[in-house]
């Protein structure tokens, strides 16, 4: 890649709306605080040391978790090498989704259909390189940092890392709508075929509603109102701190070789994406082709659809910080704390 295009792509990345990133900042620094805790009273020492290591005077988790979202939409200042490095690399860059945008969008997500049960590679809304593939990347490149040439650095993984486990528990980053048109003009969510040509929602970024009279995406309401329901009003430290205090599900432990835990994960993601997808009614579309919207409405309305959103936000929340820390201290165990693999 030439640094002309490099640099062109990057001053589009940067002429891009800005849309509201996963989660939110809030809730990624929120699951950095909570790991941070989880890694502490689960006496995940080896953890602890190399996640250090990586880490500059100052930097937590919590500080380096929205770093992946903030390479989409910024140029990197001067002298941020690792971020310029990261967007000059071709693998990052080069646009494999139909939407044009940088490759590296495409890693925050999946899309697939809210009814199917499992995370499948190779199953409708997979890629290689979605959020799946690219965690288990991050975690070869950590694992293997010794031997180098990894398609990661180790930082750079790390802050990847922290950041696409908090994504792969938003229920709107795995699962999505798919949409066709009904009987009598209306329209309705089906699982996709050849037959049907249902069109993606993106993840709920092509349905939304009024609230509060003010337009709102159902893919931002999950991002930022859920997210602030369920933080009611407290600093996302104080909210990661009261996350790390929750006990833990015994379905929340992972099993098995660690390439399989974001595969696992995301399918455990689809269960929360269809108890959020349930209430949602499509009402009407407007525009053509690629412009089509749809409006949305909640069975039992608004309030309740809140209520609905912060209590799931607040338990994927918790438990994507508590996964975190089992994650890096399967990369990275402890002596007596290894997981069973
Ligand atoms: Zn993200």
């Amino acid at each position: 890649m030439t640094n002309r295009f490099a640099r062109a792509a990057a001053a589009l990345i940067a002429l891009l709306p800005l849309p509201a990133s996963a989660w939110g900042p809030v809730g990624h620094e929120a699951i950095g605080t909570a790991s941070a805790e989880w890694l502490e009273k689960q006496g995940y020492t080896s953890a602890q040391k190399h996640v250090q290591a990586l880490l500059r005077p100052g930097e937590t988790l919590a500080s380096i978790s929205n770093w992946a979202d903030h390479i989409k939409y910024g140029s990197p200042l001067p002298g941020d090498t690792e971020s310029q490095a990261f967007l000059d690399d071709e693998r990052n860059l080069v646009p494999t989704v139909e939407d044009g945008k940088a490759r590296h969008f495409g890693f925050h997500y999946t899309d697939r259909p809210f009814q199917a049960r499992a995370y499948e590679p190779g199953g409708i809304g997979a890629r290689p390189d979605d959020i799946v593939g690219t965690l288990n990347e991050c975690i070869v490149s950590l694992q293997n940092a010794d031997k180098g040439g990894q398609r990661f650095s180790p930082r750079v993984a790390l802050m990847l890392l922290t950041h696409f486990v908090g994504d792969l528990h938003q229920p709107l980053h795995v699962g999505c709508g798919y949409i066709v048109p009904g009987e009598g003009g209306d329209w309705r969510f089906a699982y996709p075929s050849a037959a049907n040509g249902a069109i993606c929602d993106e993840g709920g970024n092509k349905i939304a509603f009024k609230l509060d009279g003010r337009k709102t995406r159902l893919h931002r309401y999950w991002d930022e109102h859920a997210v602030l329901t369920a933080a009611h009003g407290r600093s996302s430290a104080i909210f990661g701190k009261a996350l790390a205090l929750y006990e833990p599900h015994p379905a929340w432990k992972a099993h098995g070789p660690l390439n399989t835990w974001p595969r696992v994960w995301a399918s455990d993601t689809l269960a929360a994406s269809r108890e959020m997808y349930a209430p949602v009614r499509l009402v009407s579309a407007s525009g053509e082709g690629a412009a089509r919207e749809w409006t949305i409405a909640f069975d039992g309305g608004n309030m309740a659809y809140s209520r609905l959103s912060g209590r799931l936000a607040d338990r994927q929340l918790g438990k994507a910080a508590y996964r975190l820390a089992e994650l890096l201290n399967a990369i990275w165990p402890t002596p007596g704390k290894t997981p069973k693999q």
